[in-house]
């Protein structure tokens, strides 16, 4: 159990890779020197370019991307192609955009490897929904707002939510979606149902960590009303926390 994480792949062996949310030194190290050194890199739509480019120009590259988060068929075949890449002795990063096991299928894919008896290793990331609001500058937990926090994707809006939404605003006053872009103003109503105020503040921070980073601050009202809107992708914030912002960066250096 001593190894470090980025010993050398061997031939035929995964390692599942989380990118970060964009920004090429948010990366771990360990992910720097495995995407130097594999021969294959089989990446998601998330993965930035900057990322992607810290793999040598030699090293194949599969996009295996899937927007909009449907069609299990195609993880399915994602699964297999890791299988083949690895069973053809090729060493393999499996390359995802934040961490490989938040709102990702990570763990469907290690499943798939293991029943196929391939070796693989797991490199944590950086997930979206810590590094969006730090780069905004909002810390996600702090000692004057709130002592929990919950991660929730944006599909939970829909008609048959599994999601009991009383019991959820009573019980986390910081809340953050993934995948919520598209649905902020149904979102927004889902809250005040369950009790949360219309005064509420909210971010919407999208591609944070990259060059084109925006940041959004409004009320749940707002968010409501359309005055406030929200593009793929973006985390959404959700609680009192927002107004602890401290905006800080394109600050002159
Ligand atoms: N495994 C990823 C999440 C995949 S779900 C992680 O841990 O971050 C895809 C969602 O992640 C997007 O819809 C968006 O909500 C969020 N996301 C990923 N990268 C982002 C970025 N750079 N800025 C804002 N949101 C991002």
């Amino acid at each position: 159990m001593s190894k470090t994480l980025s010993y050398p792949l061997v031939h035929g062996e995964v390692a599942l890779v989380g990118a970060g949310p964009g920004a090429a030194d948010l990366l771990t190290c360990a992910a720097a020197q495995l995407l130097a050194n594999c021969d294959v890199i089989v990446h998601d739509a998330l993965v930035s370019q900057d990322v992607l480019d810290l793999g040598c120009s030699n090293t194949e590259r599969v996009f295996a991307g899937k927007r909009g988060g449907q069609a299990s068929a195609i993880q399915s075949d994602i699964c297999a192609t890791l299988i083949r890449l690895a069973r053809s002795g090729k060493r393999v990063v499996r390359l995802k955009g934040g961490d490989p096991f938040v709102f990702g299928r990570g763990g469907e894919e290690i499943r798939a490897l293991a029943e196929a008896d391939v070796p693989f290793r797991i490199i944590p990331g950086i997930t979206a929904g810590i590094a969006a609001p730090a780069m905004a500058g909002i810390p996600v937990t702090d000692r004057s707002v709130n002592s929990s926090i919950a991660f929730l994707t944006g599909h939970e809006v829909s008609e048959d939510s599994r999601i009991d939404w009383s019991a959820l605003v009573a019980a986390f006053p910081v809340m953050v979606f993934y995948m919520a872009a598209r649905v902020l103003p149904e979102l927004a109503v889902r809250l005040m149902d369950a009790g949360m105020d219309f005064s509420m503040p909210v971010a919407v921070i999208r591609n944070a960590s990259l060059a084109d980073e925006s940041v959004h601050i409004g009320t749940l009202q707002q968010a409501k009303t359309g005055k406030i809107t929200a593009a793929s992708p973006s985390i959404v914030i959700v609680g009192e926390t927002v107004n602890q912002r401290i905006p800080w960066r394109n600050q002159p250096s």
